[in-house]
């Protein structure tokens, strides 16, 4: 089917108290696989480029291979915009025909976020797009492999942001980071349940790579409706990749283009079934 918007998805996993998965995928192979995942287990699912991801193959290429690849999907797949950097990259995103955008404004300080947001939510409704926000830092740099948590999203401020700038899904800082964890990341829940005590539109959780599946689960319990994967599957590419590649005659980029599928698709599915997304597209 055509490329669907993250708004049905993500209220639908709100009302019913699970998680979407938010995959981000690097290349064809890991749109593939994402998708063979989500068709798999008949769930809904999110593919999601960051500003690095988009600089390497540009906007335009994602859309198209992920536009092709959903439209001969049985499940609805969501293309979102991980992390937009600026209005500027925001709005070539919904050009490009993104269906879901995220304005990360979190390295501003608190009135500069709500503006950006603001704005970017405003186009972006005007075209039936939803938008992501961040309030407070998620540790760690996206693309980076080692993570540093931060703690910092203050429930009254996320009740305020969120009613003056109108996007219609916020991204939380609890504790987690982008990156693989250096020992075991320690998760403010307390802090996420009183976010959604005062904050009703769906909450996202990221930095999930090498969250164990009952932080993860616990989240979802607690209010989170979106769950992003990063950097765990790069490392799952990669290393089927190169365990392919140690046989030095294979040469055919074909051959370990589906290792690294395999290994991205069952990884896929390990987690959407810890969000509990399988079988919701049903
Ligand atoms: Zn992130």
């Amino acid at each position: 089917m055509p490329l669907v918007t993250s708004k049905e998805m993500l209220l639908k996993a709100q009302q019913g108290g699970y998680a979407v998965g938010a995959f981000n995928a690097e290349n064809m192979e890991m749109v593939k696989a994402i998708i063979q995942a989500a068709e798999e287990l008949k769930a809904p699912v999110m593919i999601q480029t960051t500003p690095s991801t988009i600089k390497y193959g540009t906007l335009e290429t994602y859309q198209a291979i992920v536009a092709a690849e959903a439209a001969k999907a049985s499940v609805p797949v969501c293309l979102h915009l991980d992390h937009g950097s600026s209005f500027d990259l925001a709005m070539k995103a919904l050009k490009a025909g993104y269906t879901s955008v995220m304005i990360d404004g979190s390295k501003l300080e608190y009135e500069g976020n709500i503006e950006v947001s603001k704005k970017v939510a405003d186009v972006a409704a005007s075209m039936g797009i939803p938008c992501e926000a961040e309030l407070g830092k998620v540790g760690g740099k996206e693309d980076d492999l080692v993570a540093v948590a931060d703690t910092n999203t203050d429930p009254r401020e996320a009740r305020e942001f969120v009613e003056r700038t109108g996007v219609t899904s916020l991204a939380v800082a609890i504790g987690t980071a982008h990156g693989f964890y250096v020992g075991t990341p320690v998760l403010d829940k307390e802090r996420l349940s009183e976010i959604r005590e005062v904050v009703d539109i769906p909450l996202v959780l990221h930095g999930a790579s090498g969250l164990s599946d009952e932080d993860v689960m616990d989240c979802v319990k607690r209010g989170i409706c979106k769950v992003n994967f990063a950097t765990e599957l790069r490392a799952a590419y990669s290393k089927a990749v190169r365990e392919t590649l140690e046989d030095e005659k294979v040469f055919d980029p074909k051959a370990y283009g589906k290792a690294g599928i395999a290994a991205v698709r069952e990884l896929v599915m390990a987690r959407m079934k810890v969000c509990g997304c399988d079988g919701k597209a049903e």
